[in-house]
């Protein structure tokens, strides 16, 4: 394997590509800020206990997909999966729990040894929120309206499904996950060996299996419905009534899960028929348990995170690159005032391209590549005279003009 290929799963975000991942981000920056929510970052690797305690034993991410290192001090380190236990850990670390609530936002890269296809990559970015510190139902309904926000401005929320469910509240789950075990046990012989191994341990993540035999069985399970107490139901109600009043649609799904016993109540998932199989753009819910688990105080949270690359491939409408001023020197005694009028029309915030290799020709032809909106050209004699020369490149027409009048002229052609 050529060593000058990436790593499979990994890739280059070439420009083109960067602008519209940069847009994802900053245009969810900018929403999340009005819901009040601020940009924390963490490191890409922790402890590899951070991510073992937190997404559980059993989780597939914890089975197969974490890239783990030794360090020669023999501590065990993980690049991060996903970003929800590193926010926690910094709570943790930095003693974050003496002024709840908070309100994260971050985005960055995560990492996950998965086969790759379209969609899934090893190394992938996630846009993401955490709101921690709010037991209220009032905190699922606005991340949730803040997640779709995000997904309306960046012009893609037509594409999309919201689809809902509810975990209950740890008593509810206690008993239904109890009744789940009785039932899948009785029908053993027909789950799939992933599965069966999941049965006592991780019961609930049968429930979202994708092998034919375990949907069979999963279709007769027993329905968290029956099992949610009064708590449970209530709370469920009010988020349901709080989307209902704000005009958000959803669909009810009781399939989606979260295997892990810190995750309570709402559960939720975006997704988009037109990314093919990999249809799940932003997902959460909320995770009452987590901190603790960690070893924190008890903090109730409620987050969600979205695949950069998977909600890029949906936006169409991403800003083009600013279009330059094209700065051409015509014979060597030209290059230093070139470079000055270079430098000040970049203070002005003009994009600017100083075109100094090849011929007049070739410096005019890459400044027509690149799109440039005009061409100020400068030959010696015109410059002892003050004077340079402006060509609209769009329409082709060309002036003398003094350099002094030249950022007024050029405005109007912004
Ligand atoms: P999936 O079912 O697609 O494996 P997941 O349940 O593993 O998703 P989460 O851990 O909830 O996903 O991550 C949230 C979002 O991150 C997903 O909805 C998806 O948009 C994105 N994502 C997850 N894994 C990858 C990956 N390997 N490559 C690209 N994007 C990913
Ligand atoms: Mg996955």
């Amino acid at each position: 394997m050529s060593t000058l290929q990436p790593v499979r799963g990994t890739h280059d975000l070439l420009p083109e590509e960067m602008r519209r991942h940069r847009a994802v981000i900053e245009r969810a920056r900018g929403v999340a800020e009005r819901y009040g929510f601020e940009e924390i970052a963490t490191p890409v690797f922790e402890f590899t206990d951070v991510f073992k305690r937190t997404l559980g034993d059993t989780s597939d991410i914890v089975t197969k997909e974490m890239y783990s290192f030794s360090l020669k001090e023999g501590e065990e380190i993980t690049l991060r999966p996903e970003n929800t236990a590193g926010v926690a850990r910094a709570l943790i670390s930095n003693g974050l729990h003496q002024s709840l609530p908070l309100k994260y936002f971050y985005a960055g890269p995560m990492f996950r040894h998965e086969r790759p296809q379209k969609g899934r990559q090893r190394q992938f970015h996630q846009i993401g929120v955490e709101l921690l510190g709010a037991p209220q139902p009032q905190a699922d309904i606005e991340v949730i309206a803040l997640g779709r926000h995000i997904l309306e401005e960046l012009g893609i929320l037509q594409d999309t499904v919201l689809e809902l469910n509810t975990l209950g509240d740890p008593e509810s789950r206690t008993a239904y996950r109890a009744a789940l075990v009785e039932y899948f046990q009785q029908h053993e012989s027909h789950l799939s060996e992933d599965s069966r191994a999941r049965l006592t341990r991780n019961p609930l993540r049968i429930l979202d299996s994708k092998d034919e035999g375990d949907r069979r069985v999963v279709a007769d399970a027993p329905a968290f419905e029956d099992y949610l107490n009064e708590t449970s139901r209530n709370f469920f109600a009010e988020v349901r009534r709080g989307l209902d009043e704000l005009g958000i649609p959803y669909q009810l799904n009781s399939r989606l899960v979260r295997g892990l016993d810190y995750y309570t109540h709402t559960a939720f998932e975006f997704t988009s028929d037109r990314l093919g199989a990999q249809s799940a753009v932003l997902a959460g819910g909320r995770y009452d348990g987590l901190i603790e688990t960690m070893g924190g105080p008890a903090t109730p949270g409620i987050g969600w995170a979205a695949g950069i690359e998977r909600l890029a491939m949906l936006v169409q409408d991403v800003t083009p690159a600013a279009r330059p001023v094209a700065v051409i020197p015509v014979g060597e005694a030209a290059a230093v005032q070139a470079l000055k009028l270079t430098q000040e029309l970049r203070h002005r915030g003009y994009v600017v391209e100083l075109g100094y290799s090849g011929n007049l020709k070739k410096r005019m032809k890459r400044a027509n590549q690149m799109q440039a909106r005009a061409a100020i050209m400068m030959g010696e004699d015109e410059l002892k005279a003050g004077q340079v020369t402006l060509r609209d490149l769009d329409s082709g027409e060309q002036e003398s003009l003094a350099l002094e009048s030249l950022p007024a002229r050029l405005e109007t052609l912004y």
